[in-house]
């Protein structure tokens, strides 16, 4: 089992359907699987949610429902709410990547809940008292709050890249050794000569300058072999052209 089915998303009386159908959409980015509404309004556009899931619809279909958040959490360990307000205790509050960690060591062997607030009213002070921990999203001092979807998508990426289920790409080429490296250096240091580029004063200049550049990021084999292959054929263009020249 994912570590990530362990962690619940629970939406506490949310109010566009829009919104839960975008929030299954986000958990579904980030591997998450279970979804709890607390209290549900009868007003809610359960089409609209489908909508929106896109290829979330099993997270909304799966959903399950309480009358309580007290009942949503019951089973859960750590309850983090979140908020984008200060006060209450929400002065300690964590930012999700400090959280992260700490939600995953208590996901290894239990359920724990991640609680989201009502879009216009957020959560309220005794459903905050439920929680063992707040989370607030760095935001702007503009507009601190964010819709409740990218909300769950901030956290859900934030407990999905802890995970270290994502592997990312990894360079597959070579990097350059040294020799070659001197090499490419050299057909460069030709090219320059030849192409009349700079003047000899300026030329181990311009080599350093070169070296500045092309050390910035790491070299590979394929690598060198464009940037000498770029080389020789401006050698070869610029032999083709003084040739040319001595015919006229
Ligand atoms: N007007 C409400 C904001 C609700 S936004 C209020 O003042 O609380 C809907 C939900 O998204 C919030 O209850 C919270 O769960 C989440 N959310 C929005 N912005 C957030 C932020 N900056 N940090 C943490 N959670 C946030």
């Amino acid at each position: 089992m994912n570590i990530l089915d362990n962690i619940r998303i629970v939406l506490v009386e949310p109010i566009h359907g829009g919104n839960i159908g975008s929030v299954c959409r986000a958990m579904n980015n980030n591997d998450l699987t279970d979804l709890a509404i607390v209290n549900p309004r009868p007003t809610t556009d359960w089409d609209d949610a489908r909508k929106l899931a896109c290829n979330a619809k099993e997270q909304l279909d799966a959903r399950k429902e309480y009358a309580t958040l007290a009942e949503a959490v019951a089973g859960c360990t750590v309850v983090a709410g979140t908020s984008a307000r200060t006060g209450f205790y929400r002065d300690t509050a964590h930012p999700p990547r400090e959280f992260a960690p700490i939600a995953l060591e208590s996901a290894t062997n239990h359920k724990i809940a991640l609680v989201f607030g009502r879009e216009d009213k957020g959560l309220f002070n005794e459903e905050l008292a439920l929680c063992t921990h707040i989370l607030q999203i760095p935001s702007s001092e503009r507009y601190t709050s964010l819709n409740l979807s990218h909300a769950v998508m901030v956290c859900g990426y934030e407990l999905f890249t802890a995970a270290g289920i994502f592997q990312a790409s990894e360079e597959k080429a070579d990097e350059a050794d040294s020799a070659l490296r001197e090499r490419m250096f050299s057909t460069w240091r030709e090219m320059m000569i030849e192409t009349e580029f700079t003047h000899d004063q300026k030329l181990e200049h311009m080599m350093m300058g070169l070296r500045r550049i092309f050390s910035r990021g790491k070299l590979t084999v394929p690598d060198c072999k464009i940037l000498m292959g770029l080389a020789k054929q401006s050698l070869w263009v610029s032999s083709q052209w003084k040739k040319a020249q001595n015919h006229e």
